[in-house]
């Protein structure tokens, strides 16, 4: 028998950038995973709100190896038909009328920044170059991408960063107001924070912003890479609020654990990356791209959405009935099947050593930020996988509440 890599094998060969935790899942299905030892657990991270269909989904499954005996890569130099029809059911389902295909979030959000600042230089002029975003805002890892995300200690020793960026705070339209003006190119909002510790949009928030960029002629850029493709309860959370965007952003669960990033965006505003102003060697990749066609195909029927608002509910009622007997959470919130749970002023910072412990009791789930711990599951989890894995929580909570 041939050795099995180690955790260890982690620190001695991997770029010190990620802490994993210690066990090594080898295999999923639905929203279990199995790990080196056979050891079973019950997945609420959903690999971070990408799992959408859980593991090895039998509809994602048989794209990815019906396309795997195809054509597995052609470049820009070519189209191609999975491309193609991916594109085409994401302009029928959604306000957009262009899709541009890239390979992760960050990648997404990096052309579409560059897009609204192509459009205002090609529409006004140079000088209309002023992006607007949010504290605690999460658009990526790429230079640009930081620097537009409200969280500074992700962008901290690696400037020069770019310049004119400014960031207001989240659901605070006047905090907008103070900042917008006609050299504003685009306003950058995640219709739900998710990183910054899952926090929702006020209706009044996004539609105050949509009037904003509306009257300055800026752009407004909803990333939805983290709230899209089912998340909340809707294909994508601006249905949720009515608001529209001129660029949307999606990534994560829109290929189902396959690499995949989708920039979305109008006719008025598609034009100004013309041939050779922007591109992704693995943009529109025939795999990836089937792979997610049938992710959205799966996900955008009523049975899923549908199901999505159901285990919400049933998420609530039982994080509520953990809080009541050990009161460990300020608040639970969130969307459809973006949960978070904020930390009790007692435990405040201190939702991470949960983790550790639910991996002890069998449970995957996540943090986000210091105070919060997150859930991402797969939109199609089971309800008796619901029950069980909230047993295990519960497990985790008493002993956390008990060591503390
Ligand atoms: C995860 C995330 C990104 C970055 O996506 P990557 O695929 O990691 O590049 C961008 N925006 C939001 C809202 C995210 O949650």
């Amino acid at each position: 028998m041939s050795q099995s890599p180690t955790r260890d094998d982690f620190d001695r060969y991997m770029v010190p950038n990620y802490s994993p935790q210690q066990t090594i899942p080898v295999r999923g299905e639905g929203s279990r995973l199995w790990d080196q030892d056979g050891r079973e657990y019950i997945d609420f991270a959903g690999g971070i709100a990408v799992n959408a269909l859980g593991h090895c989904h039998p509809a994602l499954v048989s794209a990815l190896k019906e396309q795997a005996d195809k054509v597995w890569h052609l470049s820009n130099v070519y189209t191609n038909e999975p491309a193609l029809a991916l594109a085409k059911s994401l302009v029928e389902r959604s306000f957009a009328d262009k899709a541009y295909f890239c390979s992760s979030g960050g990648e997404a959000n990096e052309a579409a920044f560059k897009l609204a600042r192509r459009w205002a230089y090609d529409n006004v002029g140079a000088h209309k170059d002023k992006i607007i975003s949010f504290r605690q805002s999460f658009h990526g890892r790429t230079l640009f991408t930081v620097s537009v995300g409200g969280q500074p200690k992700y962008s901290e020793g690696f400037g020069p960063i770019p310049g004119r960026i400014e960031h207001a705070v989240y659901n605070d339209l006047d905090s907008v107001r103070a900042l917008i003006d006609d050299e504003t190119c685009a306003v950058v909002v995640e219709p739900m924070q998710g990183e910054g510790g899952v926090v929702p949009a006020d209706p009044d928030f996004l539609s105050g912003l949509r009037t904003l960029c509306d009257a300055h002629q800026a752009l407004l850029v909803f990333d939805e890479v983290q709230s899209g493709v089912g998340r909340s309860g809707h294909l994508y959370a601006y249905m949720h609020y009515g608001v529209t965007p001129d660029i949307l952003t999606s990534a994560k669960a829109l290929g189902g654990g396959f690499p995949i990033g989708a920039m979305l965006t109008t006719d008025r505003v598609a034009p100004s990356l013309a041939v050779g102003t922007h591109g992704s060697t693995y943009g529109g990749n025939p795999l990836a791209c089937a792979v997610a066609l049938a992710a959205v195909e799966t996900i955008d029927t009523p049975e899923v959405l549908e199901g999505v608002m159901h285990r919400h509910a049933l998420f609530k009622e039982h994080l509520e009935a953990i809080n009541r007997e050990y009161d460990i959470f300020k608040e639970v919130r969130g969307l459809g099947l973006l949960l978070g749970a904020e930390m009790a002023p007692a435990y405040a910072g201190r939702a991470k050593e949960i983790l550790p412990l639910a991996m002890e009791e069998g449970l995957m789930a996540l943090v986000a930020g210091p105070n919060v711990l997150r859930m991402a599951p797969s939109l199609v989890i089971s309800e008796a996988e619901v029950r069980e894995g909230m047993a295990r929580l519960e497990r985790a909570v008493a002993r956390f509440v008990q060591d503390a």
